[in-house]
């Protein structure tokens, strides 16, 4: 299983930065998240046709508005016949839809097949298992887990402290985890997003192999990040850079 980093900043792009998006590749290609930015790395790497399936982890425009000139891709560039299977929890769909003007019957729902997830849901795409569980976020959101040829990764997407981040992480080879912000929790702090201490302590938990760490601020210095997290987790730990490629 391959999985390769397109864009990891918290948030926003920043030039050369895209935010959230992720190749995962065992036999079937699948793009987990469509933040701004991602589209054009991924292009850089693979034809929209070799791609199986979108995952939306949820429905913050940092993780899924580049499905907007996907959109226009798939409609005006007709790189493929089928429509593209997205997979996103409840309401997605909708809100991207409203962004295109697209009612019913609209090529919108012609060039994506869209598939509601929800916390214990499952898929299998081409040699790929995927499983969802909750996250802890203001909108409907899940943690993705992704299991194929013998190795497993897991995907927090923004998740605040809780939901089933540990369960769903439990035993991969790699947990890439949210790592919004730096220090200590105080008090008031903002509950759905993660501390890059708290996302070692989820690693450390769920037993993961390796942790890589990833929606950072970009306000923020990510080598401290990957200290804090690891110093929690106490096993290896790298940020997400883009473009980064881990085989597992
Ligand atoms: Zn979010």
């Amino acid at each position: 299983m391959l999985l390769t980093v397109l864009g990891s900043n918290g948030t926003y792009p920043t030039p050369g930065r895209p935010a959230s998006g992720y190749l995962v590749t065992e036999g079937a290609t699948i793009w987990v998240d469509a933040g701004p930015g991602t589209l054009v790395a991924l292009l850089e790497r693979a034809s929209i046709a070799e791609v199986d399936a979108l995952v939306l982890s949820h429905g913050h425009g940092d993780h899924c508005l580049d499905v907007i000139p996907l959109f226009n891709l798939l409609r005006y560039g007709r790189p493929r016949r089928d429509p593209l299977p997205v997979y996103a929890p409840e309401g997605v769909a909708g809100r991207l839809a409203a962004f295109v003007g697209a009612g019913p019957g609209h090529d919108f729902f012609r060039k994506f097949a869209f598939v509601t997830i929800a916390p214990g849901a499952t898929a299998e795409v081409g040699g790929i298992s995927l499983s969802w569980g909750a996250a802890v976020h203001p909108v409907p959101a899940v943690v993705t887990r992704a299991e194929g040829g013998g190795a497993s990764l897991a995907y927090s997407g923004d998740t605040g402290p809780g939901g089933d981040l540990v369960e769903i992480a439990s035993g991969v080879d790699l947990l890439l985890c949210e790592a919004t912000d730096q220090g200590a929790r105080m008090a008031g702090d903002y509950p759905y997003h993660l501390f890059a201490a708290e996302a070692g302590e989820a690693a450390a938990a769920a037993g993961v192999g390796r942790l890589l760490v990833t929606h950072v601020a970009p306000t923020l210095d990510v080598v401290a990040s990957v200290a804090e997290a690891a110093a929690a987790f106490g096993g290896p730990v790298e940020w997400a850079a883009p473009g980064l490629e881990v085989e597992l």
